[in-house]
């Protein structure tokens, strides 16, 4: 058994406004939220400042994307540097939106993890089957190989929560069964012990992701390598946010 602090993160993609981020904001700091849980927030950068100037400290913000170096000569990217400048403790990266509809792979995304961790901001690792994949027997190959590209250019795991999010499950509402989920949960943190080290795959969280919402959380959260959550459009209404993490078992 697995006794590691639960997370979860929220992830609002490229939604909101200033009116409705400031709500969202205003609900969250008003929610009574699990002190024993790891809480962050996603906000598109443009209202980062606005949030981190605004939320309630027990919730830290996570970027949703990040250059895979130090600043420059890169229009239209965020430094790591930046990042930090605002605020920003943790970064999502390896996301489905960004490997599958930006086109983004695995050894981009690798370099992008290892210069963060670099930098000392947390990385939010996400992974994850496509549903032919899925079909084709493959899951555990796609994972695997998603993870080993982490793997082998990261300088250390302490700042890195494992994000599995099945793409087929991802805004969907079609979410992974407990079962299904704790399969390949159970699966990831094997490959670590196997991989990296008894010590890593002891101590990494490995969170669910793909519609996650206030009426399934609490059977998932009951699964043993199930260490919290990423929500995307759930994590949008904060009463159904705070549901979410008060769901840790
Ligand atoms: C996500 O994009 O990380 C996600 C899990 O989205 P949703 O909860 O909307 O499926």
């Amino acid at each position: 058994t697995f006794l590691l602090q639960f997370f979860v993160g929220g992830n609002w993609k490229c939604n909101g406004t200033k009116d409705s981020i400031s709500k969202l904001v205003t609900d969250l700091n008003s929610s009574t939220l699990e002190a024993d849980v790891d809480v962050v927030v996603s906000p598109p950068f443009v209202y980062i400042d606005q949030v981190k100037n605004s939320l309630t400290d027990k919730i830290d913000i996570a970027a949703q994307n990040s250059w895979i170096g130090k600043g420059g000569a890169f229009t239209g990217e965020i430094s790591i540097e930046q990042l930090k400048d605002i605020g920003c403790k943790w970064v999502i990266l390896g996301h489905s939106e960004r490997r599958h509809v930006i086109g983004e792979d695995d050894q981009f995304i690798g370099k992008k993890a290892a210069y963060a961790l670099s930098q000392d901001v947390g990385v939010i690792a996400c992974i994850g089957e496509l549903l032919e994949e899925r079909e084709g027997g493959k899951t555990f190959d796609v994972c695997f190989r998603q993870l080993k590209a982490y793997a082998d250019v990261v300088p250390s795991w302490d700042k890195i929560v494992i994000a599995y999010e099945p793409v087929w499950a991802i805004g969907t509402g079609k979410v992974a069964s407990p079962q299904q989920a704790q399969e390949v949960h159970q699966a990831v943190r094997d490959w670590l012990k196997t991989n990296v080290s008894a010590d890593v795959a002891s101590k990494t969280r490995i969170i669910y992701g793909g519609s996650v919402n206030g009426g399934n959380c609490a059977e998932l959260a009951k699964e043993e390598d199930i260490d919290g959550f990423l929500v995307g459009g759930a994590s949008l209404k904060g009463p159904e946010f705070a549901t979410i993490i008060n769901s840790v078992t």
